[in-house]
Parts: structure tokens; C-alpha cells; sequence
């Protein structure tokens, strides 16, 4: 996995390890993961989400077994975990990424921000329209993921984070 990843191929392998699409088209997958950029695209050049202008919490907890929380929102107040981003910068540092300290936690921060406030309904219509083009099924509800690609997308456009949060995150997932 390079830099040189793009974003539809790195959220495409995203939908692909996400249970309930192990076993779908990949061109269903691409025509998904494009539809959850376009729409983190917009939310980012949008107003409707401000993400200076949130209360910000910081404290250790976030390194569990087997896994990494960086992030998590409530009640008003997103709560960073120091210690999983130390664990992100080692990563970054150790594949020579320019990823700062403040850019990660600006793309934590809109990352967490993104889930709460994007429209997950208007997601969906959005994804249904495209299953209704490519094939014979037809989605119901919800893509699980989708809503992931988004906020990763917002994210990294609100942060100025030096990579992309999809190449961040697959790398984490690959144990790095
Ligand atoms: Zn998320």
C-alpha cells in the first residue's frame, strides 16, 4: 500500500472488508465508495458542519486490544485519545507521511463531527440510486461503510492532513 493509493481504490478495499460486502461486485463497491467521496466533498465545501467550534477533550484510553480509538463524540464534546494518536504519529513518522501532531487532531475532530451531523438518509438515496443503475438488487436501507468514506473524505479536506485518513487507516488495519 502506497501513497500513491487513490482514494476510490483505498475506500473500495474498505467497503470490500466491511461484513455484509465481502462478496459483492467490486464494481458495485467503486460505484459506492465514489458516491460516499462525492458526498464528503460536499459536506467539506459545505456550511453546514463547523468544525471549529467544538468543545475538545483530551485523555489516554484509546489503545484497547486489538484496537485503536482515536475519536469518539457526545454529548457536544468530542473526546481525543492521546494515546492512539501517539500511535498514528509513530506510523506516520515511521513511513516518512507529513502528517503533524494539530492535523491529526484537526482531521480527529472533523472526522467525529462528520458522523454526527452528516445526513445519513440523503446518504442512502444517494447509494440506492447508483444500486438501481449498476444491477438487479436493490439496497435497502443502509451501506455499512458508506458513512465511514464520507467522514474520512471531510475529514481530511477540514484537517489539511498531509495524507489521506483512508491511507492512514489502512495501514492500521494492516497491523503496519
Ligand atoms: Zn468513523
Amino acid at each position: 500500500m502506497s501513497a500513491g493509493s487513490s482514494d476510490l481504490d483505498l475506500a473500495t478495499r474498505l467497503l470490500r472488508a466491511t461484513p455484509t460486502h465481502e462478496h459483492r461486485a467490486v464494481e458495485q463497491l467503486r460505484a459506492w465508495a465514489g458516491v460516499a467521496l462525492a458526498y464528503g466533498d460536499e459536506l467539506a465545501a459545505g456550511a453546514d458542519i463547523d468544525t471549529g467550534d467544538v468543545r475538545v477533550v483530551e485523555r489516554e484510553g484509546g489503545v484497547g486490544d486489538g484496537e485503536l480509538l482515536l475519536a469518539e463524540y457526545s454529548r457536544g464534546a468530542v473526546t481525543l485519545y492521546t494515546d492512539s494518536l501517539r500511535r498514528v504519529e509513530e506510523l506516520a513518522r515511521a513511513k516518512g507521511w507529513p502528517v503533524t501532531g494539530e492535523s491529526l487532531r484537526r482531521a480527529a475532530v472533523a472526522h467525529e463531527l462528520a458522523h454526527h451531523r452528516l445526513d445519513v438518509r440523503e446518504l442512502n438515496r444517494r447509494l440506492g440510486h447508483t444500486a438501481a443503475r449498476l444491477g438487479p438488487f436493490r439496497v435497502r436501507g443502509h451501506v455499512a461503510g458508506a458513512d465511514e468514506i464520507a467522514a474520512h473524505r471531510f475529514a481530511h479536506h477540514r484537517s489539511g492532513l498531509g495524507v489521506s485518513p483512508l491511507l492512514i487507516t489502512a495501514a492500521l488495519a494492516e497491523g503496519y
